[in-house]
């Protein structure tokens, strides 16, 4: 962080208020770390959650255990969304700390990704632009 703050000449003068984008990159940058939090807590649930199933099929009768296979089948799925997401946020956030004033830029076109798309999808790397001719 103070590597950061540094960099982006606001730490030196004490007092003096950050300019908006240092705020706007203070603000996503907690918001990427908000993100790696609920995305670890929700691997940590499905985790348990495929144990539970594990542990009581023997209990249960063939139509509830088709249905919590199904089950463990979409919270597998969801699973691997999450752990592919944070992925996508840890290399974010060695990004936005590498260097946070190049974070918001697109790395295809230059162009600013734009905030309110990176407030809303923080890890984004591209501009909507380049990634609609990416075809993604
Ligand atoms: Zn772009």
């Amino acid at each position: 962080m103070g590597a950061f703050y540094a960099k982006l000449g606001a730490a030196p003068r004490s007092g003096a208020p950050l300019s908006d984008d240092a705020h706007r990159l203070t603000a996503l940058r907690r918001r990427l770390v908000e993100v790696e939090a609920s995305l670890r807590a929700e691997l940590a649930d499905e985790a348990g959650l495929s144990d539970t199933v594990g542990l009581d099929q023997s209990a249960m009768g063939r139509v509830s255990r088709v249905d919590a296979l199904q089950a463990q089948q979409m919270a597998q799925a969801t699973q691997r969304r999450a752990a592919a997401r944070l992925e996508r946020v840890l290399a974010a956030l060695e990004r936005f700390d590498a260097d946070p004033e190049a974070y918001p830029d697109c790395p295809d076109c230059g162009e600013s990704i734009g905030w309110g798309r990176l407030l809303a999808v923080p890890e984004s790397v591209f501009c909507v632009g380049c990634l609609q001719a990416r075809g993604r």
